[in-house]
């Protein structure tokens, strides 16, 4: 009898150590999924600060959120028109040029009220593939008597072959300028309407050359394998709206 009580009392406390060692692996294996699941959370959490930096970080002090509002476009008006004459190598169509300068114009037009306007396409290849010999002789160009009446002009002029692969494999080189006396000739070497929207900004922003963030940031930081204007903001800063509202009038000649 007392054998069997004590192997019952035995049977009990094997069974409760078994379930002990149940709760503890139960336990353990939560612990472990847990760990698991904030593991792979901090991953998610990781890549999404990090695609905020690359993509969200020069949206980052933009009037972007403001520009729907009643007073923001009131401030706007009245709408100046840009008169533009375009120079094309012909690497890009003129259909396509057309596409990306409408776009720069709408939105410039939406933050500060100015029109990009098209009067005339030229065809014209450049001797060189120097931005500045490409300035150069754009001035030329367009200093000649007898030329249409015209605000600034916008040359559209493609890379050199080893500009170009430098600038698609490691982001280097310029995408486009604009002269520093004039503020009227601009050269286009990467198609994007954005791209337009920074060099004509120039044109208006005189005080300072470029912000941390917006579309006058310096130049956007390269994201591995996507093109560099990946994360380009196309908003500008409030004090560089600011800025251009101030030299909205501006004369060009
Ligand atoms: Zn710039």
């Amino acid at each position: 009898m007392s054998n069997n009580v004590e192997s019952r009392k035995r049977l009990l406390l094997a069974h409760k150590v078994l379930n002990l060692s149940l709760i503890k692996r139960n336990f353990l294996q939560r612990k472990f999924t847990f760990s698991c699941r904030k593991g792979r959370d901090m991953k998610k959490i990781i890549v999404a600060l990090i695609l905020l930096l690359f993509c969200g970080c020069a949206h980052i002090g933009t009037v972007r959120t403001d520009v729907s509002s009643p007073s923001f476009q009131e401030q706007c008006q009245p709408i100046r028109v840009v008169r533009c004459i375009i120079f094309s190598d012909g690497t890009w169509s003129n259909e396509r040029i057309k596409v990306d300068i409408k776009k720069a114009s709408d939105s410039f037009e939406r933050q500060v009220g100015i029109r990009l306007k098209i009067l005339e396409f030229r065809q014209k290849k450049f001797i060189s593939m120097d931005w500045l010999d490409t300035l150069r002789e754009m001035e030329n160009t367009m200093e000649r008597p007898g030329l249409t009446s015209y605000d600034m002009a916008i040359a559209f002029a493609s890379f050199g072959s080893l500009q170009a692969i430098g600038f698609h494999t490691l982001g280097f080189g310029y995408m486009g300028c604009i002269d520093s006396t004039y503020r009227r000739y601009v050269v286009i070497k990467h198609l994007d309407y954005r791209i337009i929207l920074h060099e004509v900004s120039h044109a208006f922003v005189l005080d300072h050359a470029h912000s941390l963030t917006g579309s006058l940031a310096s130049f956007p930081l390269k994201f591995p394998i996507l093109s560099r204007v990946f994360n380009m903001s196309e908003w500008l800063t409030p004090s560089d709206r600011q800025e251009v509202l101030k030299n909205k009038w501006r004369h060009f000649n």
